[in-house]
């Protein structure tokens, strides 16, 4: 008899929050597959700003009336959140919503709005303007008409719980992946290094051939673009990231960027981040980080990469 070691890959998928989950383990095990599932449908209804039952939409719906009592998870994401926004003001900013809501892009009615309407909203996305009591757990958004948003963050926070949950239940290795939002965990059992090979994809072709493969010991792979959610008028493409500067979608040299780092809820921050930098000024960035890799791609699909993966 053989005693060749053959590994098996067992991947389930989800449909979930407009995107397709996968989960790859190297080990049978339907159980955990079903807690992960209903730990990202309880976790959608507390964070999604999509569904107006969630509590997360609760908070925006006392803006200037009063705070909200919320679980401690949700609280200490938003706290995340806010703080990041308040270091990182001219580019990541959970209190965009108001503007999200107002372009719709990627969702129905989405349109290009009005100079006035966009004026406005300037007003109502400042982050010292959320009070947050750590005791009481509330949050509390002091104007009326200001609204959260976590969807920057919330996927990443998710995947890092994962992971956490499936370690828990003893399992070793893994691919989590919520919508090209990659998180890896353990030795990968089918290379001999045990790294693993993650596809950058090309921003041109979002579902052809990726672009470029970076290899990496377990971490999390993030990637933002300007590919994912947008509309065109006359010519010109509205994507999903939004400036809180301008209330208008970033306009810079680059397509997409690539975060990769130990934990994706800083993944994501750091994307939306270097997003805003551009290139030049994102890699000088990352590059100052320790443990924090990043790949750019250009508009003209040129392909920018920090220290640590270029060698
Ligand atoms: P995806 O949801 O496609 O993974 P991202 O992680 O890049 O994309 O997050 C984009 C989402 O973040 C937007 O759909 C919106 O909800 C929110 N958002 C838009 N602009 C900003 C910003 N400047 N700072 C924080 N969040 C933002
Ligand atoms: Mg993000």
């Amino acid at each position: 008899m053989s005693n060749e070691v053959t590994t098996k890959k067992y991947v389930s998928q989800f449909e979930m929050f407009g995107t397709v989950v996968s989960l790859t383990l190297f080990k049978r095990d339907q159980a955990v597959v079903e807690t992960v599932y209903d730990y990202l449908q309880d976790a959608d209804r507390i964070f999604s700003a999509n569904r107006e039952d969630s509590l997360l939409m609760k908070i925006n719906r006392q803006a200037g009336v009063q705070p909200v009592q919320v679980p401690r998870q949700l609280y200490n994401l938003i706290k995340r959140g806010v703080v990041a926004s308040r270091k990182y003001r001219d580019s990541f900013n959970v209190l965009i919503g108001p503007f999200v809501k107002l372009w719709r892009i990627g969702f129905e009615g989405q349109r290009l709005p009005y100079p006035a309407d966009i004026k406005a909203r300037l007003q109502l996305i400042e982050p010292d303007d959320v009070l947050l009591n750590d005791e009481q757990q509330t949050v509390y958004l002091t104007r009326r008409g200001m609204e959260l948003d976590l969807g920057a963050i919330a996927k990443g926070y998710f995947a890092d719980q994962i992971i956490d949950l499936l370690q828990s239940n003893g399992l070793k290795a893994g691919i989590v992946n919520l919508g090209g939002n990659v998180q890896l965990f353990g030795r990968n059992p089918l290379t001999s290094d045990g790294r693993w090979h993650v596809g950058i994809r090309n921003p041109q072709q979002p579902t052809g051939q990726p672009l470029t493969t970076i290899s990496t010991v377990a971490k999390s792979v993030v990637t933002s673009g300007i590919d994912e959610r947008y509309f065109i008028v006359d010519g010109h493409r509205y994507h999903h990231i939004l400036s809180p500067l301008t209330g208008y979608p970033i306009d810079n040299d680059l397509a997409s960027v690539t975060i990769v780092t130990p934990e994706s809820t800083l993944a994501e921050i750091l994307t939306t981040v270097c997003f805003f930098a551009g290139s030049r000024r994102g890699l000088e960035l990352v590059d100052h980080m320790t443990d924090v890799e990043a790949v750019f791609v250009t508009r003209q699909n040129k392909i920018l990469m920090s220290r640590g993966l270029e060698r």
